[in-house]
């Protein structure tokens, strides 16, 4: 349910009211709309950059081969993990396993000293919402106030055009992002298939497509900020990292209060104005207000319907639209920017004007110390596995068997996993014994990337197998070279 409220008239008077409840839900528990004015400024200019960045970078990674290969492949369903050209196949799911510890460790440090740095400038949700989303709803219906305007008007041609136009787009953009996510699991020619060949032939993936479209369009059309107070999981531990030396975006109350209007102040005493007209009062009784003049610049352009003033709260993302807004304000009456900015609450509190101090605290060594264990590791584990893993087996159950030529056969499969990115020649030979190898399944040429399971019989003279069984040795060789050697047990004649 929309609300034409002014969020201008949401701002808290310096008291604990905003505890209370949750500024996207109204007083009748309904969803309180937020209609978020557009931000304008260094960040968002910085933000926008860096978002279009990421978004190229993300639509074109599933397209980017390394050696044939997907730069990046998250195929769940296959266990089959790429990251940077480097295949990660079911047996190296520890490896995957130990890369996503690293992965949540790196956030977990920055998080600890940077604040929620990643949910500002690299989270898709915020970069989708804040930098595709939000933008064309400002092209189509305006900014804030017009929306607001729009929302609660009688439902008219115009209206009609503009609703269904932002339902149109938002659901192509949706559809293109499930596409691209789907590709990311499957890969692209899998996404490709899917496209090109009838329906009835990818029931599984055409539902897949529309189902992540239809999600994807409720988060971004509907859901939106909600995805970041209640879904993310981040969100909801990142207050357990943050503490009052935690750089985040950060309102400096010491400068600030107390505020108070413009007409507040010129009530209580005469402002001098500079030659840019903007210099605010000095006066005795006008002294007694702080830098923060009460405009509500800051609240108004929150995405998330908070007030920055109010301290670091659970909803803030840190998408810097606050130090934009209040540095514009700053500007416009003569006073330095930085009232908001990029500092920690205890910077603040010791009415330091630093901009910002690298909090290096027992805990952040710590973090940074497992970091370099976990990413050590993963790289040594990532550079040092097998490029080509065999697995050998005697065929479990089966007899061993006493031919009339006098030899003694045993039955067994050999795996080969082709890790490289060349085609593999494999052989298999008796190591340490003499013998035959005589092959059911030819071993030969295992493609980049591939899997080959050949099964054979090891023939040996009887005379060979004194007791009820032998330890034997095999060779693999690939390409003319010796890449493995794989013991393992055959059985004498009558034995199992
Ligand atoms: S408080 Fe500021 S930084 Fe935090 S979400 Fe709102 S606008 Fe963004
Ligand atoms: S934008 Fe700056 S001056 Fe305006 S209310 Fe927010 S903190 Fe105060």
């Amino acid at each position: 349910m929309y609300t034409a409220s002014d969020p201008m008239t949401k701002v808290e008077k310096d008291t604990e009211e905003y505890r209370d409840h949750i500024n996207t839900v109204n007083a009748q528990g309904k969803r309180a709309w937020i209609f978020a004015k557009k931000p304008k400024g260094k960040f968002y200019n910085w933000r926008t950059l860096v978002s279009y960045v990421l978004l190229f970078l993300m639509f074109a990674g599933p397209y980017v081969r390394i050696h044939g290969q997907p730069i990046l492949l998250l195929n769940v369903l296959e266990r089959k993990f790429i990251l940077f050209g480097f295949v990660f196949w079911p047996q190296d799911f520890y490896i995957v396993v130990l890369g996503l510890l690293a992965m949540i460790l790196t956030i977990v440090l920055f998080t600890s000293v940077f604040g929620r740095i990643w949910c500002g400038w690299t989270c898709p949700q915020t970069i989708f919402l804040e930098m595709l989303f939000r933008k064309i709803e400002y092209a189509i219906e305006g900014d804030f106030q017009e929306q607001k305007q729009l929302a609660i008007a009688p439902w008219n041609a115009g209206k009609i055009f503009k609703k269904t136009s932002k339902v149109v787009i938002f659901y192509t953009l949706s559809f293109l992002i499930a596409n691209t996510f789907l590709s990311y699991i499957i890969g692209s020619e899998e996404l490709w298939k899917i496209i090109r060949e009838p329906v009835s032939q990818h029931i599984g993936g055409f539902v897949a497509i529309n189902l992540f479209t239809v999600i994807f369009f409720l988060v971004f059309a509907r859901f939106r900020e909600q995805a970041c107070h209640f879904a993310c999981p981040y969100g909801r531990f990142q207050s357990a990292l943050v503490d009052n030396d935690t750089i985040s975006v950060t309102y400096d109350f010491k400068r600030g209060e107390k505020r108070g209007t413009l007409g507040q102040r010129k009530k209580s005493g005469p402002i001098a104005l500079s030659a840019a007209g903007a210099q605010l009062a000095t006066s005795a009784s006008a002294s007694q207000y702080g830098d923060c003049i009460d405009c509500g610049a800051c609240v108004v352009v929150c995405p998330e319907g908070i007030d920055i003033r109010n301290g670091i709260q659970l909803e803030c993302i840190q998408c810097t639209a606050c130090i934009d807004a209040c540095n514009k304000m700053m500007q416009a009456v003569g006073k330095p920017p930085g009232l908001i900015r990029y500092t920690s609450h205890n910077t603040v509190a010791a009415g330091s004007p630093a901009r910002r101090k690298i909090p290096i605290k027992f805990r952040t060594v710590g973090y940074l110390t497992l970091w370099l264990v976990l990413v050590s590791a993963f790289a040594y584990l990532v550079l040092a596995r097998e490029k080509i893993e065999t697995v050998l087996l005697r065929q479990p159950g089966m007899l061993s068997q006493k031919l009339p030529d006098g030899f003694v056969t045993n039955l067994y499969s050999l795996k080969i996993f082709n890790k490289t990115f060349e085609t593999q020649n494999a052989q298999v030979r008796l190591a340490d014994i003499p013998g035959e190898i005589r092959l059911i399944d030819p071993v030969g040429e295992i493609g980049p990337q591939k899997v080959a399971e050949a099964r054979f019989f090891i023939a040996l003279k009887s005379e060979l197998v004194a007791g009820a069984s032998r330890p034997i040795e095999l060779e693999v060789w690939s390409n003319g070279k010796l890449i493995r050697k794989k013991k393992t047990v055959f059985i004498a004649a009558g034995g199992t």
